[in-house]
């Protein structure tokens, strides 16, 4: 008896061991088939990347501050408080006696109203544009902000031969890439925008004589394609009797003109405007 006994106690308890396992595998093929459903349905819209401005190569999107020091010197500070400063100018312009503070310079080319690093305070980076008679290629990253410079850009129409080169410099941070065109004195290639890529905001020379003039301006803009455009090396009551043009005919007919009346802006990347806009800045006292 023991040994039937045992036998029979046993089937009836490995038949329930068997429909357990029966039903765990068809509970656990629904569970699976379900969430491959879900992820063909839901997959793919929480996803963070370059294309929708969340996450620009690892980078934090955040307040990047442009301001205007008139001419071709602004001063960009990243969300990580990193200040670099764009063609700084001598004393004897028009600007007054200014002292900029930095951490990283850029010097589109070597004339004077563009290189005076003299002018800064401490003992930021200095990148050029230039190096002897040929173009420098600069990349160069401090804190939060790396900065390249864009070769094959003249200071006039006619290959440099009246005025010299011109470098380019592409600065990113906080997932916004700001081009600056230093002294562009004519309408670059196709392939210099292409190597540029995506430009969210625009530092463009319209003065005209020494740099692109409204017109030039216009088609510079339309090949960068950028969001914001932010005017530069135009006349000022600060410079009058420099012989360049003012702002005006580059604004002339143009939608999406904002005189914003302030000499510094925060720009962000997650809120650039649908539409191209043409911003106005005041020179910073
Ligand atoms: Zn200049």
């Amino acid at each position: 008896m023991t040994r039937d006994a045992r036998q029979r106690r046993h089937r009836p308890s490995g038949a329930r061991t068997a429909t357990f396992f029966t039903a765990f595998i068809t509970t656990f093929t629904v569970f699976i088939l379900a969430a491959l459903l879900a992820g063909c349905l839901f997959g793919g819209g929480g996803d963070a990347g370059p294309e929708n401005g969340q996450d620009q190569g690892g980078e934090t999107v955040g307040e990047v501050k442009i301001r205007w020091y008139g001419h071709a010197c602004f001063l960009i500070t990243s969300p990580g408080g990193t200040r670099v400063l764009t063609d700084p100018y001598p004393g004897n312009m028009g600007y007054g006696n200014r002292r900029f503070e930095a951490d990283l310079v850029t010097v589109s080319h070597e004339h004077f109203d563009h290189n005076s690093v003299a002018s800064v305070e401490g003992d930021p980076e200095v990148v050029r544009g230039l190096a002897g008679d040929d173009w420098a290629q600069v990349e160069k990253t401090v804190g939060d902000v790396t900065v390249w410079s864009i070769r094959g850009t003249y200071h006039d129409e006619a290959q440099g031969s009246e005025r010299g080169k011109n470098a380019l410099f592409l600065i990113e941070t906080g997932g916004l890439r700001i081009l600056h065109l230093g002294d562009l004195g004519e309408v670059p290639s196709a392939e210099i925008a292409e190597r540029a890529g995506r430009v969210d905001v625009l530092l463009v020379p319209v003065g005209g004589v020494f740099t692109v003039d409204a017109e030039g301006a216009t088609r510079v803009t339309e090949l960068f394609d950028p969001r914001i455009v932010i005017p530069m090396h135009f006349r000022t009551p600060a410079i009058a009797d420099w012989q360049i043009s003012d702002e005006r005919p580059f604004l002339e007919g143009k939608s999406g003109v904002k005189r914003l009346g302030v000499a510094e802006v925060a720009v962000s990347a997650d809120t650039l405007p649908a539409e191209r806009e043409i911003w106005v800045l005041d020179v910073s006292p």
